[in-house]
């Protein structure tokens, strides 16, 4: 399956070019600015103010779901500020393809049968182990066909296609314009809160918020192009997309990061960080991640251009199937075909207790599955040699396969020998692999891998409820502060399923209609 229609190359360049464009303020500012400069302090460290703004809504971060938020907000009246770091609209939103609805006058128009979210939920809840609360899956299917209707309201686009994403178990999966958000969402919401009259501060970027004495969220400061920004706000928004593009984060989510690629820059896990600093629970235990192994010698996949390539895309050397997978002590400890029972991103999870995690073959699966054309040939080759043993290593020898990245060769050459009774018997005798996938790793010469990961995107970290309100660490909503998207989203807990697919994106539309409307019934309270 394909996970994503990005490029890494396009998707930084696109990051360059947001950074490059300055600032695109819109028109028909609701908040009244006050340029005063003042001296403030809160928290950690004296703060030099050079103005200081005063909103009811302050909403943090322009992509996916600050964009349903702000445009919610203002359809709501609700008077409201929106800030984004960058220099213009969309964030990762840039690179998503399509969102997830259940029964919407699109799938309709296509003849696709009724879904009951009892299936989308049942689907769900198993495959989680009955982690998330169910209760936010009811409320976010059965608004999911109005939110496609809302969208089309503000001008969104799709190409019609609603379809299961390559492998999901349902057809939910809502393409956007020409395939992508970039071209059927992000202009025309950002056109949309321009419309309504919504103020975007681009190149400002909020950094620590501020509580009153009740405890309240009251507002935050920002860093923008002429300094510090106090902004007083009766309630905050958290659209900041999460934290995929912060290693440290990341690892303390549990991954070896070690050669880790992120491709989700924009997320850089300033909402995690500004929230927990002001008592916010720590709910990294049960964030889930979209993420892929790949192995660092090979070229990062290019996912628009060539996504199934044989050595390092999807389907390819390091994402499982009929190679062998072992831990750092040469143990085999999953089915390396779990890619076919769950998406790749969400089948690395097995790998992520383990020190280092290696993938074994031999000449006869990388003839049969890998080099299978002279393209594939010249990358694994190229790869092999430039990375001069780093990551990926070939010899003759099992002891000096297990040798060279510090295994206990005896216990390495056990389990090579294990696994393939299993491979000639027909059946794995450890974790019931498909037979069709088990072949022997026999003949030299025999190849390693160490795998890392490309990390797309992450969800939670924060907890929150149906109303996307922020939990203290006595499962308290901290009044005043909400979380969105990426940053607000506890449906998965720990995996990212896309088993039904465009859900994370449903939810970015979801959660941001949501906590506008419930952010205007606080602040009005
Ligand atoms: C490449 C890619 C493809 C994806 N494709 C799909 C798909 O097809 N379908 C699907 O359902 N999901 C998809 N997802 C998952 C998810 O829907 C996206 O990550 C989505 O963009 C998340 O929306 P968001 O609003 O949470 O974050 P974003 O869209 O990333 O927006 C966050 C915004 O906050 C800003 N920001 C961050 N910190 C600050 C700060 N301190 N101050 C001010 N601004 C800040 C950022 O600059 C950014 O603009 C994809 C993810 C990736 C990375």
């Amino acid at each position: 399956m394909r996970s994503i229609n990005l490029s890494r190359r396009s998707f930084l360049s696109g990051a360059a070019a947001a950074s490059a464009l300055g600032v695109m303020a819109l028109s028909g500012c609701a908040p009244q600015a006050e340029p005063a400069k003042e001296v403030a302090e809160t928290g950690t460290a004296p703060k030099e103010v050079v103005e200081t703004i005063d909103t009811d809504l302050l909403i943090v971060g322009l992509g996916g779901s600050g964009l349903a938020c702000a445009v919610q907000a203002a359809l709501d009246d609700t008077n409201c500020l929106v800030i984004e770091k960058n220099a213009e609209s969309g964030g990762n939103a840039l690179g998503v393809e399509g969102m997830f609805a259940i029964n919407s006058s699109m799938q309709k128009a296509a003849g696709i049968e009724e879904i009951t979210p009892a299936e989308v939920i049942a689907a769900q809840m198993e495959m989680l182990q009955y982690r998330p609360n169910g209760a936010e899956w009811v409320e976010f299917c059965e608004s999911s066909a109005a939110n496609i209707d809302w969208c089309l309201e503000q001008g969104v686009e799709y190409n019609g296609t609603v379809d299961n994403y390559y492998t999901g178990l349902l057809h939910t999966f809502h393409w956007f314009k020409e395939g992508s958000c970039s071209k059927g969402y992000v202009p025309q919401m950002t056109k949309r809160a321009e419309e309504l009259g919504v103020e975007v501060r681009y190149n400002t970027t909020a950094n620590e918020l501020i509580l009153d004495d009740s405890g309240a969220v009251c507002g935050l400061y920002a860093i923008g192009q002429d300094g510090e920004i106090l902004i007083n706000a009766k309630a905050v928004i958290l659209a900041t997309g999460g934290f995929c593009g912060n290693p440290d984060i990341i690892k303390r989510q549990g991954w070896n990061t070690d050669d880790m690629v992120c491709l989700g820059l924009n997320g850089t896990g300033d909402g995690f960080n500004m929230a927990t600093a002001v008592g916010a629970i720590d709910d990294l235990a049960n964030a889930s991640q979209s993420i892929c192994p790949t192995i660092p010698a090979f070229p990062v996949t290019d996912y628009k251009a060539d996504p199934y390539n044989p050595i390092n895309g999807l389907g390819g050397i390091a994402t499982g199937g009929p190679i062998m997978w072992v831990n750092e002590t040469g143990d085999r400890f999953v089915r390396e075909d779990t890619t076919s029972v769950m998406a790749p991103s969400s089948a690395s999870i097995a790998t992520k207790r383990n020190a280092a995690t290696y993938c074994v073959f031999d000449q006869n699966i990388y003839d049969t599955f890998f080099g299978t054309t002279p393209e594939a040939q010249a990358m694994f080759e190229e790869s092999i040699t430039s990375d001069n043993g780093y990551s990926l290593y070939s010899s003759n020898d099992l002891a000096d396969l297990a040798q060279h990245f510090d295994m206990d060769p005896e216990n390495f050459k056990n389990a090579v020998a294990r696994y393939n009774e299993s491979c000639k018997a027909g059946a794995d005798k450890d974790f019931l692999k498909d037979p069709s996938l088990l072949i022997p790793v026999e003949q030299p010469p025999f190849y390693i891998g160490r795998m890392s990961y490309v990390f797309y995107f992450a969800t939670g970290g924060l907890k929150v409820d149906k109303f996307q309100r922020v939990w203290d660490i006595d499962k308290q909503p901290i009044p005043g502060l909400y979380a969105i998207g990426n940053e607000g989203n506890n449906h998965y807990a720990s995996v990212y399923t896309i088993n039904i697919p465009g859900t994370a994106f449903g939810h970015q539309v979801n959660s941001g209609r949501v906590a506008a409307q419930q952010a205007a019934k606080y602040i009005n309270s």
